[in-house]
């Protein structure tokens, strides 16, 4: 457990470039670049920087920068047992997770601070030892009313009893008037509103969540403040090669959500044509067969060795170590053209609200239309 601890410390930077030298291939194998917008490329938008916070509220040492693996917290309850969900947090950092992604829409930060705080105490750490992102939601993107954008925020430090953010992302680039539910408010605005927030020196970062590259782009035009990570949908069900390529030259680090694709239930009935369960695919049982790994670990190194952040999730104890153990799957280059054929194949995207919302997510992006 101990080197776990140290590889979970890793930056992602680290712990790709190893892979590479274990490796000695190229990362991508995945038509990095074989998209119409790489002549469009605007290196101005690369050379943008996310200013360093240092205040009264940040100690000296903060985590260096986002650890290559978190630990996931949406849909973390069992029904009315809010405890199940403390106890999972207080365990994955107790295992060795140093990084957990939380936002106010999954409406358990209550129970999850809870489960840091008892996490922190049990493994002997301090609040500045482990990297905490959270997320703002539609309902406070505050066109409206400016001042919800820092109401949310505030609710969400008290929520999971931490003084400071390390990561604050706009959950999705869809603001909704929570009265009448219209989503005409522009996410340029809500941006402007995040780096406000950056003065109160209560997080250290802010960042997007599913945004498509036109909205990428027009956001990074809009503002001084580069987006330290995007996290959105990236398992070999949906592998996105080129548009994680992008985010590499513009200096953005990926984190990729729903990690273990269809293994999350609540996808089930929501997909048109669900593929095989991920983890029973058989090209990715047999890798983890010669890699003398589990499959799931098979999917997590796999996005963590093509420079991408996981947050899996897992209330299970077992799951919850099995993952953080994905640290140590190393993968050889034979897998990756197998595993790339297997997004062909098997092209899906999981998570797509914008028909319920009325709006087109993921404009220009593979599976945007399901
Ligand atoms: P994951 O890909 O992490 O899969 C979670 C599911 O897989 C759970 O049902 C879990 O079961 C199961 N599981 C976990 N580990 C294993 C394993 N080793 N073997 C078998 N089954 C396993 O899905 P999520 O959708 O939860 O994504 C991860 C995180 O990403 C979220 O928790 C959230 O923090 C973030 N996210 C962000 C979104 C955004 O819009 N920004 C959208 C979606 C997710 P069990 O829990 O029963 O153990």
């Amino acid at each position: 457990m101990k080197l776990l601890t140290v590889l979970s410390l890793l930056s992602t930077s680290v712990l790709t470039s190893a892979l590479h030298n274990d490796l000695q291939q190229p990362i991508s194998n995945d038509h990095a670049f074989d998209s119409g917008f790489d002549d469009d490329f605007d290196a101005s938008l690369a050379a943008k920087s996310h200013p360093k916070i240092t205040s009264e509220h940040i100690p000296s040492d903060p985590v260096d920068s986002i650890p290559p693996i978190g630990f996931g917290t949406w849909l973390l309850k069992n029904e009315d047992d809010m405890q199940n969900t403390t106890d999972s947090v207080a365990y994955a950092l107790q295992t060795g997770y140093r990084h957990i992604d939380c936002a106010a829409a999954y409406r358990n930060q209550k129970w999850v601070g809870k489960g840091i705080k008892a996490g922190l105490h049990t493994a002997g750490l301090e609040r500045k030892d482990i990297w905490v992102t959270s997320k703002l939601w539609n309902d406070h993107h505050g066109s409206a009313d400016p001042s919800l954008v820092e109401q949310e925020f505030n609710e969400t430090l008290a929520d999971l009893g931490v003084g400071y953010l390390d990561l604050y992302l706009m959950h999705w680039p869809v603001g909704e008037d929570p009265k009448n539910h219209n989503t005409s408010f522009d996410y340029i605005f809500t941006w402007s509103r995040m780096t406000k927030l950056l003065d109160t020196g209560r997080v250290r970062y802010i960042g997007i969540s599913n945004f498509a590259p036109e909205e990428l782009r027009r956001l990074m035009a809009s503002s001084d403040v580069k987006p330290y990570a995007h996290q959105f949908e990236l398992h070999p069900y949906l592998q996105q090669g080129w548009w994680l390529a992008w985010h590499k030259r513009l200096g953005v680090v990926v984190t990729a959500y729903s990690p273990l694709a269809n293994s999350n239930p609540t996808y089930k009935g929501r997909v048109k044509e669900m593929p095989p369960p991920l983890l029973n695919n058989t090209v990715i049982t047999e890798i983890a067969k010669e890699r003398s790994c589990t499959p799931a670990q098979v999917a997590l190194s796999w996005n963590m060795f093509r420079g991408a952040v996981v947050i899996p999730k897992s209330k299970h104890e077992r799951y919850i170590e099995e993952n953080l153990g994905s640290l140590n799957c190393a993968l050889l280059y034979p897998d990756y053209p197998k595993i790339e054929a297997l997004g062909k194949k098997y092209l899906t995207r999981m998570n797509n609200p914008g028909e319920g919302w009325g709006v087109h997510l993921f404009k220009g992006l593979d599976g945007s239309e399901q």
